[in-house]
């Protein structure tokens, strides 16, 4: 069996042409831009990459773009205070704060210092608590990204046994909660699973989020299942330059899965796409505005 290819790359781009649709309509008809606030502290060069690629593609959507980058020593209180200030500004519908944070920064207290309403990754313990009740929240962009491109591939996820390998706060717990909220039979594995490749072979959709070079191979893997990599990992590749892969061994993998998503042009572009739309939600509930299918 040789999988289908998931194109994250071609969906994402789909998902902006939407964005920048209703981005349009919004300035036409209300005179609205939604605004998008990205803050980097620090240099951190894989840090760099995301915040350039995200005020890129948020002004190709139409959308206001605004980058803080602050120096590596900013104190809590500097950035608390400017997190403050964009909290109250009209023109600002969604704020970003890029993690990891340097070590001498509370990351749970700045993120739980925005805005909830403008927490479009996610993460404020408001948004957390409403996800994992069931109503209406900020949900976090990275698995937002799967949870479409698999009910994009299926239609109803209902019943599917969905085996999630890692439990951070910003994948696999959040992960976990949509695939429940779409009646997955949900199992999230980690480094103190037992029998692990027993039971990622056991399911239908398996969500490799771990940050381990290839490290699921094509014999976990069930016959026909679907196969999503949230995994980026650099290694060294041909004249000194970097290559990306997964938390899969994508060659062998393809060979058993039904289905499975490339790196590159899997989940990472999928990802910067639902920060776009979480924006534009953001700013239509800010408006008291329907919100974006
Ligand atoms: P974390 O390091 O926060 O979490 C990794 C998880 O993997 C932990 O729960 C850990 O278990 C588990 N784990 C580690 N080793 C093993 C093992 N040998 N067997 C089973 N489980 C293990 O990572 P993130 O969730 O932040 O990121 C995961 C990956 O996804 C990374 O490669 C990251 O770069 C990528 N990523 C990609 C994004 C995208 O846009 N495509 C966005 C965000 C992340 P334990 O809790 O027990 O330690």
């Amino acid at each position: 069996m040789t999988a289908d290819i998931i194109d994250g790359k071609a969906f994402a781009a789909d998902v902006r042409a939407r964005v920048a649709d209703h981005v349009a309509r919004l300035s036409a008809d209300h005179g609205l831009t939604p605004g998008l606030a990205v803050v980097l502290v620090g240099e951190d060069p894989a840090s760099e990459v995301y915040v350039r690629n995200k005020g890129r593609q948020t002004h190709e959507v139409g959308m206001h773009s605004v980058e803080h980058r602050l120096p590596v020593d900013t104190s809590e209180a500097d950035l608390l205070a400017l997190v403050a200030q964009l909290n109250v500004d009209p023109a600002i519908h969604g704020i970003l704060v890029q993690l990891p944070l340097p070590d001498h920064l509370n990351s749970d207290l700045v993120i739980n210092s925005i805005e909830p309403a403008k927490d479009v990754d996610g993460f404020h313990i408001s948004n957390v608590g409403l996800l994992g009740t069931g109503q209406k929240s900020m949900v976090p962009c990275t698995p937002l990204g799967c949870l479409m491109m698999l009910r994009h591939h299926h239609g109803s996820l209902s019943g599917m046994n969905a085996v999630i390998v890692g439990r951070s706060n910003i994948v696999g717990k959040p992960m976990a909660q949509l695939l429940l909220g779409d009646s997955c039979t949900v199992t999230i594995a980690h480094s103190r699973t037992k029998d692990l490749p027993e039971v990622v072979r056991r399911a239908d959709i398996v969500v490799a989020a771990v940050g381990r070079p290839e490290m699921v191979p094509g014999d976990w893997i069930g016959e026909g299942a679907t196969v999503i990599d949230v995994g980026i990992n650099r290694l060294p590749g041909e004249g000194g330059k970097t290559r990306l892969v997964g938390d899969v061994d994508y060659a062998s993998a393809a060979e058993v899965a039904g289905a499975i998503t490339p790196v590159p042009g899997g989940v990472g572009p999928m990802t910067i796409a639902c920060l776009l739309a979480n924006t534009l939600t953001a700013c239509c509930r800010a408006n008291g505005l329907p919100e974006p299918e």
